[in-house]
């Protein structure tokens, strides 16, 4: 199928009759003409088209000096036309002569108010682009390439002789891409139709006619023949970039092309860009022809590349603002629940792979519901919001803080064992408890208000590993707790406990020495205010056994009880360190040298923190030293310690 004028152009006849028939349409020298003529036949002898070219002295001596500059690399200069045509074959000396008449048929337009040099620059960077793009992708004759590059806006230069300013003001402001729709509006065709029109006049090659018909939409060429427009469309892509500071996304948009129709035959782009703009500028000296500073190809594509990071961005901007959309309570802006079973799943998988513990806070606001009935809606939001910051700013960077469901606020904790978490617990519970909720901007609702939360605690090694294997069991253990919590009387944490955990049919198995299960611990203080707060605040939190010994010597018979196998032992001991008659360190070395018990954990309590006590206990194998006020303030965090090193030494 020949190449041809748009189908519609039938309507624009007359006008484009016009442009044809204009006597001041550019032509092609008579040089060029019979060349054509000659290499229309393929078995004509090199010395005959020699000859022609050599006729025409200024153009022999410019296709010379072409052939011989480092835009052909020719290792070795070259003389004569006809040995430039053995080197470098007809089809380059050809496309030349085609190119240098070109430059001829232009003359028209010097000082005619056409923008000479932006044609030029446009038509010899492309034509220098094609060229290379072809010898890169090796889908068509470079030779070929370089002239469909250099005569594409021959459609261009054939208006302007007809129409001049006409034209001119039409296009003349407006990047070269622009030009077709604007054409076809203004005149009912474009510069390709024009240009096909007048190739077909001068007898150019075929392929030269369809990279003219093409360069700016390919598709319109017949598949068969698509390539050479795809590869002058390109270049005129990278002639803009290179040309046109008003298209930055030029570069970009060649490099997309040249991905998308030469797939793994597409070069690298910014090297391509560089390469062309140094040998255009060789080309553009040999035509003889100023095209004006070119624009920085580096800069160029780190500026596409830039943008298209921007892009990237901002897509991933808009994403990421969905997704915490998505994901996100929108009353208390914590994560919910569809994140909470999503890092769940994460822990798990974690946990699968690495064993890496993984601990989970239930908590559930007390008596929440009288707070919406008797304030008000707004007063429990309010509440409900005060409590997910609270505890937001609690467990900070430990964990994720979720709103579970209604009141009920739940915290996963990646790589948070049993002992941990029972202290976390508790500082949850604590932050909520500190002091009163400000209500004062809620309408109807007091200043201040008491808000506590029962908290259930569970962690992966707090129990058999078998146990954990569906982390649906780990938030029924942690539920579970803050179920026992609400019972025991709310407002404090359970931690889960494997024995808590079997089935209340299963009696509890007694063991050997007839010890009941549970924490049984020897507390020996010898102030009874100290004694009761410590025994009342430790029953208060969790099911222990606490006997409590005032006296040091006592407490020394005891001990030396336990050891005979008289009395059952403890499992933990609490001693404080200031007794009279025997201290806590004489107790402490006897049960570290005794056969039963010397392994148990042995907390020293002492009213005050001395640094040299709490060196010399740990010496003696004190599991920790604790200022006394510190264990009362903190009882739920040092149970969970105590509990910790109960199940160790167990
Ligand atoms: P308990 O100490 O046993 O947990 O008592 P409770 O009153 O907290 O328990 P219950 O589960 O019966 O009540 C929960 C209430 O929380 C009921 C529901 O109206 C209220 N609630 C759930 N979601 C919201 C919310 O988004 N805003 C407000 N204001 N109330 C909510
Ligand atoms: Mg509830
Ligand atoms: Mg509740």
């Amino acid at each position: 199928m020949p190449y041809a004028a748009s189908p519609g152009i039938e309507m624009a006849r007359s006008l484009l009759d016009d442009v044809l028939l204009c006597p001041n349409l550019p032509s092609l020298p008579a040089v060029a003409m019979e060349i054509l003529e000659l290499t229309d036949d393929p078995d004509v002898p090199i010395k005959k088209i020699a000859e022609v070219v050599q006729r025409d002295q200024a153009l022999a001596g410019k296709v010379l000096k072409t052939v011989n500059s480092s835009f052909y690399g020719l290792s070795k200069p070259c003389a004569s036309i006809d040995r430039a045509m053995a080197l470098l074959g007809m089809n380059t000396v050809k496309s030349l002569v085609l190119g240098f008449s070109l430059v001829d048929a232009t003359k028209f337009a010097k000082g005619s108010g056409f923008d000479l040099m932006a044609h030029w620059r446009h038509s010899i960077v492309a034509a220098t682009s094609a060229r290379l793009l072809a010898e890169r992708t090796r889908m068509v004759d470079a030779d070929e390439a370089f002239t469909a590059g250099l005569f594409q806006d021959i459609g261009v230069l054939a208006c302007f002789a007809a129409m001049g300013e006409r034209y001119n003001m039409v296009v003349g402001p407006e990047p070269h891409r622009r030009w077709p729709a604007l054409e076809r509006e203004a005149f009912g065709f474009d510069h390709m139709d024009i240009g096909v029109a007048l190739a077909k006049k001068w007898k150019l090659p075929e392929a030269i006619g369809f990279g003219i018909q093409g360069h700016h939409n390919p598709d319109k060429v017949p598949a068969e023949r698509r390539e050479i427009a795809q590869i002058v469309a390109i270049a005129s892509h990278i002639a803009e970039a290179l040309g046109d500071p008003r298209v930055p996304q030029a570069a970009k948009e060649a490099k997309r092309l040249c991905n998308k129709w030469f797939n793994k035959r597409a070069p690298d782009m910014e090297l391509l860009l560089g390469e062309v703009a140094e040998a255009a500028k060789t080309l553009a000296k040999m035509f003889d022809q100023d095209i004006g500073g070119l624009e920085d190809p580096a800069r160029l594509l780190a500026e596409a590349q830039e943008k298209s990071l921007e892009h990237h961005l901002e897509v991933q901007r808009q994403a990421e603002s969905f997704q915490k959309e998505a994901n996100t309570d929108g009353l208390t802006g914590l994560a919910n629940r569809k994140r909470f079973d999503e890092e769940l799943a994460k822990a798990q998988h974690r946990f699968e792979q690495s064993a890496e513990p993984v601990a989970v806070i239930f908590t559930d606001a007390d008596r929440f519901k009288s707070v919406n009935d008797t304030y008000g809606h707004a007063a429990g939001d309010a509440v409900l919001m005060e409590l997910a910051l609270r505890i937001s700013q609690c467990i900070g960077e430990d964990g994720v803080v979720c709103r579970y469901g209604g009141e009920e606020i739940a915290v996963i904790m990646p790589g948070t064992g049993i002992d941990k978490a029972a202290i976390a617990g508790e500082a949850v519970r604590e932050c909520v408890a500190a002091s009163p909720f400000d209500l004062s901007c809620v309408d109807g609702a007091p200043d201040k208000l008491a808000v506590t939360v029962s908290v259930g605690v569970a962690a992966t090694d707090g129990d058999v590993p078998e146990r954990y294997q569906d982390f649906k069991t780990l938030l029924g253990d942690a539920d579970a707790c803050v179920y026992e919590a609400k019972r025991a009387g709310r407002n404090r944490v359970f931690v889960h406990r494997p024995s808590q955990e079997r089935p209340a049919a299963e009696a509890p198995a007694p063991r050997v020495d007839g010890k009941t299960p549970g924490l049984r611990i020897m507390l020996v203080e010898d102030d009874p205010l100290a004694a009761t707060l410590i025994t009342t605040l430790l029953k208060r939190k969790q099911d222990v056994h606490i006997q409590w010994i005032e006296s040091g010597t006592r407490a020394k018979n005891e001990l030396a009880q336990m050891d005979a196998g008289a009395i059952p032992p403890a499992d933990v001991f609490l001693v404080d360190l200031n007794l009279p008659g025997v201290n806590g360190f004489e107790l402490l070395r006897q049960v570290r040298g005794s056969k039963l018990v010397a392994d148990r954990p042995f907390f020293v309590l002492s009213g005050e923190e001395q640094s040299r006590s709490r060196a010399e206990s740990l010496k003696l194998g004190a599991t920790e030293f604790i200022p006394k006020q510190q264990f009362v303030q903190n009882i739920g965090q040092w149970l969970g310690v105590i509990m910790q090193a109960n199940a160790k030494a167990a």
